[in-house]
């Protein structure tokens, strides 16, 4: 057994973690300044002049096919990089991205969104949650009615990332009501914001919100459908899919920023003339943490390895995911104690990362939902305890 990484593995993530150190860590003051007056913490323009930089050292299009200009990186190595992306609070993402599900346009559909969203040219946003339908994301109403070439589409979808900024949604939506959400009856629709919906910007408790998209017979051209007619359920999923392993691996780099945080300030700050840190009280809360970080970073490297194998992922990913989103807000939780006071203020970042991973056991599938695929893939028989190793 080898728990080492590759050559290639610590070039590319030293490449990254000076990259980020360099030229977008410096920006954190700035980005706390601003989000204190409530303003977004980087603009559009901002964020895409740090992307082209980034694409001067090759780093564009992550999981992008290299017929798209991409690097196609192993999940290993993209779960690795998503770490390093974890160490700032800067709302930075590597360019040269599009949803994972877009790459099964047709070839008039890439050129119209994919490559678009690639080059930075076009933001999508992915639509599947509704008011009544979240984790029972197969209970879903929006409608999509057949009118001659065009479909028709009414409801209302929520919580929709970047959906106050997008120029186009993916929306999935019912095309056969008799049939099930689940059973091929559902669609997924390519829309752009000119065809009609709009959005309502929800405030949350982090930075940035979600929105509404709002389709009050929206006339969408058939061919926007995007795959086939009634997959639409199983683009959703596999969609979901892909933030299963991302979220924690961004979880850990955050873990391992502010647990530093910690470690630097136990070791200074003094009470009754020692400093906090000979405490047992605060080395077990020091200790707590690197354990919980070490088995989540191990769990998440596994749930990618998995995905790099060619194996069904969602056991190790469900896992990965439960854990390293939960660990994450014990680390930030305790990182706070640590700092008293100070932690509770905004002159630190800590109470903004503390807002921030409280969305990472909610959003793309909940804790509850985790246990439920974990124990359900047991109870049935799917999946055998440490059978991954058989
Ligand atoms: C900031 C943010 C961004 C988001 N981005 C997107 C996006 O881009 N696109 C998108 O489509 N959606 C998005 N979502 C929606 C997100 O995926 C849902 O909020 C999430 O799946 C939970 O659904 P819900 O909020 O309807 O909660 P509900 O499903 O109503 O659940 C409420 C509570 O009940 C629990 N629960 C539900 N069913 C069960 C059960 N059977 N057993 C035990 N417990 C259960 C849940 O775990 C939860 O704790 C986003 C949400 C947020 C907050």
């Amino acid at each position: 057994m080898d728990f080492s990484l590759t050559d290639e593995e610590r070039a590319v993530r030293d490449t990254v973690r000076s990259f980020i150190r360099r030229e977008v860590m410096p920006l954190e003051a700035e980005v706390l300044r601003r989000e204190r007056a409530h303003q977004p913490g980087l603009d559009h323009s901002e964020v895409r002049e740090l992307q082209l930089k980034a694409r001067k050292f090759g780093f564009w299009g992550l999981a992008t096919p290299e017929e798209y200009g991409g690097m196609n990186l192993p999940a290993v190595l993209q779960s690795l990089i998503w770490t390093e992306l974890g160490h700032t609070f800067v709302p930075f993402r590597f360019g040269g991205e599009a949803d994972n599900i877009l790459f099964h346009a047709t070839e008039e559909q890439k050129q119209e969104f994919l490559i678009p969203t690639i080059e930075g040219e076009r933001r999508s946003c992915f639509a599947i949650t509704e008011p009544g339908a979240g984790s029972d994301a197969a209970n879903i109403r929006l409608s999509a009615r057949r009118d001659g070439d065009d479909w028709i589409l009414d409801g209302e979808k929520t919580f929709i990332t970047g959906g106050h900024d997008a120029d186009f949604a993916i929306v999935v939506a019912v095309t056969d009501r008799e049939k099930g959400a689940r059973n091929g009856g559902a669609t997924a629709f390519l829309v752009d914001r000119s065809m009609g919906w709009r959005s309502e910007f929800i405030q949350t408790m982090g930075e940035g919100g979600p929105a509404s998209l709002i389709f009050d017979g929206v006339r969408v051209p058939h061919r926007n459908i995007l795959g086939e007619i009634g997959q639409g359920f199983t683009l959703g999923m596999e969609w979901i899919g892909k933030g299963r392993y991302t979220i924690p691996s961004h979880a850990i780099g955050i873990a391992e920023r502010v647990l530093q945080m910690a470690i630097d300030y136990a070791n200074t700050r003094e009470t009754f003339g020692a400093k906090i840190g000979t405490n047992q009280a605060i080395q077990w809360m020091i200790a707590d943490s690197e354990t919980e970080l070490e088995a989540a970073r191990w769990l998440v490297l596994r749930s990618a390895w998995t995905v790099d194998q060619g194996l069904d992922p969602r056991h190790a990913s469900s896992m990965g995911k439960l854990y390293g989103a939960g660990m994450v807000n014990r680390v930030v939780d305790r990182v706070l104690q640590i700092h008293g006071g100070m932690g509770y203020t905004r002159e630190l970042p800590i109470e903004r990362w503390y807002r921030q991973v409280r969305l990472y056991r909610i959003f793309e599938g909940t804790d509850e939902m985790q246990r439920l695929i974990i124990s359900r893939d047991l109870l049935r028989g799917y999946t055998k305890i440490g059978g991954h190793l058989a």
